[in-house]
């Protein structure tokens, strides 16, 4: 899955992701990329999130919606995706998966588990170039 997550210069966030659903490719399956706070979720003025991982599961869980939700209620970035990944590991404890958060002021976290190491790219106004950022998987 790639997830993308956007901000205007007026603060619009937009989230979306794209999967070619690979491990999982059966006729019809629709999966959670195209589930609004399965995939993506994003409100203006708190933020947005992305997920990538087992999609029969997370679309159970809407966990972009629950850390978008979580840092409306004050969670940071990190503190809400690890959260909405422990949501779903207290039912699925084999669940693998990375979810990335953006907060309204900027910051940014994730969390993930299954592998070693999650990384994504940040490209915002201070920087000239993508950063790429990593996350030990728990
Ligand atoms: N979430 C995707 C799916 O289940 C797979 C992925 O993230 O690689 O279709």
């Amino acid at each position: 899955t790639i997830g993308m997550i956007v901000v205007d210069e007026k603060g619009n966030f937009v989230a979306g992701t794209s999967t070619n659903g690979l491990t999982h490719k059966i006729p019809g399956r629709v999966g959670d990329s195209p589930i609004p706070g399965a995939g993506a979720y994003a409100e203006n003025g708190v933020g947005a999130a992305v997920a990538t991982g087992d999609g029969d599961v997370m679309m159970r869980f809407l966990p972009a919606y629950q850390i978008v939700e979580l840092m409306h209620n004050g969670a940071t970035p990190t503190e809400a995706a690890s959260k909405a990944l422990e949501r779903i590991l207290k039912f699925y404890p084999k669940f693998n998966g990375a979810l990335v958060g953006v907060r309204n002021d900027g910051e940014i976290g994730a969390a993930c588990v299954g592998f070693p190491k999650f990384e994504f790219c940040v490209k915002n106004e201070t920087s000239a170039d993508t950063i790429i950022h990593g996350v030990d998987c728990k």
